[in-house]
């Protein structure tokens, strides 16, 4: 289990997740961080965009799966059961475990398991842990409020430090 802060690589948005990058990793499983990657908190159903990239994955034969820490279990099942796919909320990251029950429900191994989010101190820390490749973006619809552009004023030197540029 590593301890580290540090994405893998660094996206301006999950549209930027190609299923041809996905595929020639030999990712078959996305674990997901819902709000501010697949869609602003404010939003609460999945835009066409969001369908499209899902629907592109599956082509290929890669599953998506949401894994979030929002607290509303109305909020994370409101935004999944219109896509058709499964979820994990309330899922405690930088905890392993939302990811590590992801992978067991999908049958999917680490080693070919990307997780994509846009906070360190729990998406990417529990992409490391568990051993996934930690994929990060840029907020979607940008940081909202003080704490959050903070957060992210904080992450700057981080993304700087991807692995693979
Ligand atoms: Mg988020």
């Amino acid at each position: 289990m590593a301890f580290s802060l540090r994405p893998d690589r660094v996206f301006a948005s999950y549209r930027e997740v190609t299923p041809e990058l996905l595929h020639r990793r030999g990712i078959q499983l996305v674990l997901c961080d819902l709000d501010y990657t697949l869609a602003p908190k404010r939003v609460k159903v999945p835009d066409q965009d969001v369908r499209n990239w899902i629907a592109d994955l599956a082509d290929v034969g890669i599953t998506v799966m949401v894994v979030s820490n929002n607290r509303n279990p109305a909020r994370v099942a409101a935004f999944c059961e219109p896509l058709g796919i499964l979820y994990e909320g309330h899922a405690g990251k930088p905890g392993t475990g939302g990811y590590c029950r992801a992978m067991e429900r999908c049958g999917i191994d680490a080693a070919h398991t990307a997780a994509l989010g846009d906070k360190l101190l729990t998406d990417m820390l529990a992409a490391n842990r568990a051993g996934v490749w930690a994929l990060m973006v840029e907020p979607l619809g940008g940081p909202v409020g003080p704490w959050n552009h903070f957060l992210h004023l904080l992450q700057r030197p981080f993304k700087a430090l991807r692995k693979e540029k």
